[in-house]
């Protein structure tokens, strides 16, 4: 088992505080959703978690199995096991998707432990078929012209190809119509199990119905003010972040 911890987390960006203290702790084999308005703070924690230099950690730490690794590259963190599925997801001109992925999951292997070109192709093939991808995806140029749906269908098939141990899908939802939406959901569980863990930051409800979390976690203004089971989301549908922000005594 492992565990992703954040403690008191403070990041700032330009001079500005966004996290002002964020406390979470998730284990493998559980799914946590963070829930929350808009310009709350989760994508500043996904990216801190990730390690993205724009992100200014001013107090606290982010351990993985105990050790802080906020001194650690990004790469280094993918390295041990994090996957950060982004709500923009980059272009990268000039590598196939098919390349990325074969030196991602390599990245993790030692030399002796290198997949076999046929073993990538394999699994490449039986993961595509599972979130209905066109074949013709893999040889594309990662992420170069592909549309909003097709980059987050692409974000879950690195997700299976790459394994990770805590992955990180932020707004996987957003822009999804309804058989994506089932795709993509159909990928996230297919990842379930004792040795996968997820938070899963999303604005709606709706993408709840189809990955149901172990944990949900609502924040405002900076930090995480309610914690619950899936009921909280379910809360939150009726009741709208008006509810619970009056409850706490939030303005926001
Ligand atoms: P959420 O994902 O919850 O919508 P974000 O983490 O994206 O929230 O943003 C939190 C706050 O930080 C917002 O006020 C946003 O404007 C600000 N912010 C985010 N990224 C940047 C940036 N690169 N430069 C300046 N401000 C930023
Ligand atoms: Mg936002
Ligand atoms: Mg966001």
């Amino acid at each position: 088992m492992s565990t992703l911890e954040i403690k008191n987390l403070h990041v700032r960006i330009e001079e500005k505080e966004i996290l002002k203290g964020v406390n979470l702790t998730m284990k493998t084999g559980e799914i946590h959703a963070i829930m929350g308005p808009n310009g709350t703070g989760k994508s500043t924690l996904s990216a801190a978690i990730m390690g993205n230099p724009s992100y200014e950690i001013t107090e606290g730490e982010i351990l993985l199995d105990g050790e802080n690794i906020l001194e650690w590259e990004v790469d280094e963190r993918a390295r041990a096991g994090l996957f950060l599925a982004m709500q923009y997801p980059s272009e990268i001109p000039g590598i196939t998707n098919a390349e990325f992925m074969r030196a991602a999951i390599n990245s993790r292997r030692s030399e002796d432990e290198k997949i076999s070109v046929m073993d990538f192709i394999e699994k490449l093939d039986e993961k595509m078929e599972l979130l209905n991808m066109p074949e013709e995806m893999a040889e594309r140029y990662l992420n170069e012209g592909f549309s909003g749906g097709e980059k987050k269908r692409n974000e879950i098939l690195q997700l299976l190809m790459l394994e990770p141990t805590f992955a990180i899908l932020d707004e996987i939802d957003s822009g999804l119509d309804i058989d994506a939406l089932k795709v993509v959901s159909k990928g996230v569980n297919a990842m379930r199990g004792e040795s996968f863990g997820a938070m899963i930051i999303t604005h709606y409800q709706r993408l709840l119905n189809y990955i149901t979390p172990d944990v949900v976690h609502i924040m405002m203004e900076g930090k995480v003010v309610m914690t619950g089971d899936a009921e909280l989301a379910k809360r939150l549908e009726k009741e709208g972040y008006r509810g619970i922000s009056r409850e706490l005594g939030i303005d926001y």
